[in-house]
């Protein structure tokens, strides 16, 4: 792509030690092969205002965009996540593969509008409408990856083991009868997969048993061996119901029955962990495991609040993911995720590292480097030999120009309009200029034909 190999100068940049003035990225294919600070730019620089990293959207269903909004009316007894589900079941049974690939690739366009330049994808809509594999058995995640390739945003790709339908090897019903596999066809499953991902540009791979309601522990135990050293992925704790499922089971609540039961470390995001007691929190900030969080999602499920307080206090890692893709906004996630511990704690900034330190910036470092690890995709920030993962900052106004940069993180994430995307460079391509995407239209014209035959 031409738009490669050039130079952007910054007049601040947040770079792994901190923010520095006047910043010259030097970018050259994929990478960042030069960082120059205090350096003016020169002729044929790129300007922009502020330069942070792309960070990670760790946790993403790219189907469930299609019912955004969808499931927002009451129905005849008490709401939940349980019933939500049934109406997610029936929307993900009425989608082919071509929708599948146009929904997501909509879908990833808005996350690098958003600021997002990789996404982990948890995938687990891997059969045909009657439940038989397509001939391709990774046919869906071929779609997912063309949607990735077609946006330009980097992918995880973790596709999900679903064998069961219920803790303690329950039969599955037929509405997850698109997501189940054996344990030797997932094995199969994945190995095509990772083919897939070979050919795909920024591709990594892992491994996600969706829930430990939908394998067994020996089911379990196969997709951590599948993994090896590469991230494993769990839904876990989400729900009150689940808990109280997961004791009546195995008499241990989920976190602390996995913490008991697998080699919890650094490979592992836990998706949610939303109830934990204290004892479970502070084993899963002592693993080094990634906390995934999904704030706007569990807010929107009426999940509950993640306890982040005293996860982060003991070195707990978080990050953040858009799950059912409600809406897709990295500001929007972190706001929440504070908001979240404003309003059940009742009190302010809860989520600053200390004294005197800006929220939105421990926010934004916290996200950056839990979603890294979470994601397997190395070290994060802008390092000279990474890759050139570049979000600029726009601020609205120039009465905004003397506020300092943490301060613009801060306004960005918590008084949306003042500063906004602007641009995003995703390994070292210029995809999104003036907060849109370049290929925006056409892709969501094919958004919007597949959404009127789904909807019609
Ligand atoms: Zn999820």
């Amino acid at each position: 792509m031409n738009t490669r190999d050039q130079t952007i100068h910054a007049k601040q940049a947040l770079l792994p030690g901190g923010w520095h003035g006047d910043v010259r990225l030097d970018v050259s294919g994929e990478a960042l092969i030069s960082i120059e600070t205090g350096a003016k730019p020169q002729a044929g620089d790129v300007r922009i205002d502020l330069a942070v990293p792309g960070l990670c959207n760790l946790h993403s269903h790219a189907f469930q965009r299609a019912m955004a909004g969808l499931a927002e009316r009451r129905g005849p007894g008490s709401d939940s996540f349980w019933s939500w589900r049934e109406e997610m079941y029936r929307f993900a049974l009425t989608m082919d593969p071509d929708d599948v690939e146009a929904v997501a690739a909509q879908l990833y366009v808005e996350m690098l509008e958003a600021g997002f330049t990789r996404v982990g994808e948890f995938h687990y809509l891997h059969h045909d409408k009657d439940g038989a594999p397509y001939a391709n058995l990774a046919e869906m995640a071929e779609r997912i990856a063309s949607a990735s390739r077609a946006s330009g945003i980097a992918m995880t790709l973790l596709p999900v083991l679903y064998a069961r339908g219920g803790f303690g090897g329950q039969t599955a019903n037929d509405g997850q009868r698109r997501f189940l596999n054996s344990p030797e066809r997932f094995q199969k499953l994945w190995q095509a997969s990772t083919e897939v991902i070979a050919r795909l540009p920024g591709g990594e791979i892992g491994v996600a048993p969706h829930s430990l309601r939908s394998v067994k522990p020996d089911e379990l135990r196969l997709a951590i061996e599948i993994a090896g050293e590469r991230p494993i992925h769990i839904h876990i704790a989400e729900q009150v119901r689940e808990v109280e499922d997961c004791i009546a089971w195995s008499g241990r609540r989920p976190v602390e029955w996995l913490l008991a039961n697998a080699s919890v470390d650094e490979r592992w995001c836990l998706i949610h962990a939303t109830h934990m007691t204290h004892a479970e929190t502070l084993g899963v900030a002592a693993s080094g495991a990634v906390a995934g969080l999904c704030p706007l999602t569990e807010a929107n499920l009426g999940d509950g609040v993640f306890n982040a307080e005293p996860f982060v206090a003991a070195g707990g890692r978080i990050g953040i993911g858009s799950d059912s893709n409600i809406e897709i906004s990295a500001a929007s996630e972190l706001k929440m995720l504070e908001y979240s511990q404003r309003l059940s704690l009742r009190r302010r900034n809860v989520m600053a590292s200390a004294a005197g330190q800006s929220t939105g910036r421990s926010l934004f470092d916290a996200a950056l480097s839990g979603g890294h690890q979470a994601l397997g995709s190395g070290p994060a920030g802008l390092r000279v030999g990474g890759v050139a993962d570049i979000v600029a900052l726009g601020r609205s106004s120039s009465a905004l120009s003397a506020l300092s940069p943490d301060r613009v993180l801060d306004a960005w994430i918590f008084a949306p309009g003042a500063v906004s995307v602007d641009r995003v460079w995703a390994r070292g391509a210029l995809l999104v200029e003036n907060g849109r995407h370049h290929a925006r239209d056409a892709i969501a014209a094919r958004f919007d034909r597949t959404m009127e035959r789904l909807l019609g």
